[in-house]
């Protein structure tokens, strides 16, 4: 069932939206060469909770940590650890904030210091396909739309789009209805209205797209060690267009590079 937002929810939502874009930042500012994963998860676990919210994460379906840390060939749903980043990792964070009853949800590839420029390419398209994913995001298109848009961009680079890990509707609770694919054809699935609020999450590979699960039962990586890239926002469908819910007054984006 899809729940549709009044404006006066969409406006309260932004509460939920905005601090999880300041967590995201939080964690993007930790991340450099030397530091653990599981170091980060735990100011970022602090710092939400300093303001009130609780981890989006932590507990849904027993995940057991406040940010997803998924470093090179792991695509999504990554588990902080002892694990050390060095120089050249690219990380993606997934993380949200809960407060006020609503669910904020992003993510965001970071550079460990200086990645390959290939490695950069990737974040940076894969970047302009959530750009593009959210152009889509207008009433009266479809959710096929935003997966045509993401899926085109991405595989004109050559590269590929994780089919087993989708967008969702967000709300009082993290997945709500409806999946949003980053593959699909224009004019299909779900005919998008006001009010909808969807979570849109290219997740893009350098190589195949086709992936496996590690033994831990969450690190989802790509089956050819190629890396990935993960980029999301929360966003309302509004009669005036899109609006990224998961902004702060710093905007809707982080930086590409981790530790500034
Ligand atoms: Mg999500």
């Amino acid at each position: 069932m899809i729940f549709i937002k009044t404006p006066q929810e969409i406006e309260e939502f932004k509460v939920a939206g905005s601090l999880s874009k300041a967590v995201l930042r939080r964690a993007g500012r930790m991340v450099r060469p030397g530091v653990t994963t599981r170091e980060i998860d735990q100011v970022v676990e602090s710092f939400i909770r300093l303001h009130g919210a609780t981890p989006g994460f932590k507990g849904l379906y027993g995940f057991p940590a406040s940010i997803c840390s998924s470093v090179n060939e792991e695509i999504v749903h990554g588990i902080p650890s002892e694990r050390v980043l060095v120089d050249g990792d690219i990380i993606s964070i997934d993380t949200g904030a809960t407060i006020g009853g609503w669910v904020g949800d992003n993510a965001w590839t970071f550079y460990v210091g200086t990645p390959s420029a290939e490695w950069q390419g990737l974040c940076e398209v894969t970047l302009d396909c959530l750009k593009a994913g959210i152009a889509q995001a207008v009433p009266g298109n479809h959710i096929g739309d935003i997966g045509f848009a993401v899926q085109s961009l991405a595989e004109r680079h050559g590269y590929g789009v994780v089919r087993e890990y989708v967008g969702h509707g967000v709300g009082h609770v993290m997945h709500e209805d409806p999946n949003v694919p980053n593959f699909g054809k224009r004019g299909r699935g779900v005919r998008l209205q006001v009010g909808m609020v969807l979570a849109i999450e290219p997740m893009i590979t350098l190589g195949t797209y086709k992936n496996h699960t590690l033994a831990n039962g969450w690190t989802v990586v790509t089956n050819d060690g190629s890396p990935a890239a993960h980029y999301e926002n929360t966003v309302a469908i509004t009669k005036d267009g899109p609006v990224i819910l998961t902004q702060d007054s710093e905007g809707p984006w982080c930086p590409f590079q981790g530790g500034v």
